[in-house]
């Protein structure tokens, strides 16, 4: 028995998130991906690609949707070469470089890192 998550206007999101829950071992359902042309002759809420789980994993799958919409997004950053990319690449498709330690960028790994690293040992 199939219960309906959450739906969007938004595919790509949709994509998004069902690669996500599926990564954490919950199937999902993509269902009216093919509708949206209909969207002038149904109820628009109808034509929006839905994404559905099992019942059972219903109240998991809401915590983690809940908890992936909370996570703060990635701020687009400009490459040494001139590009600018969004946030969610961690390399320059242009030339390869990576995306520069920013501020909040991996911030945790190298507070953490400080500690570990024998050069900072007096
Ligand atoms: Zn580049």
């Amino acid at each position: 028995m199939y219960k309906r998550l959450t739906s969007h206007h938004n595919l790509v999101l949709i994509d998004h998130w069902r690669n996500l829950l599926e990564s954490e071992g919950i199937p999902c359902e993509l269902r009216n991906r093919l509708l949206g042309a209909a969207a002038g002759e149904l109820p628009v809420h109808d034509c929006e690609p839905q994404l559905w789980v099992a019942e059972h994993n219903l109240s998991r799958a809401k915590r983690l949707l809940a908890r992936i919409e909370a996570a703060p997004t990635q701020p687009d950053w400009q490459c040494a070469c001139g590009e600018q990319l969004e946030g969610s690449f961690s390399e320059c498709w242009a030339c390869g470089a990576s995306a520069p330690l920013g501020e909040g960028r991996h911030k945790e790994e190298r507070d953490g890192d400080v500690h570990d690293d024998p050069e900072f040992v007096a």
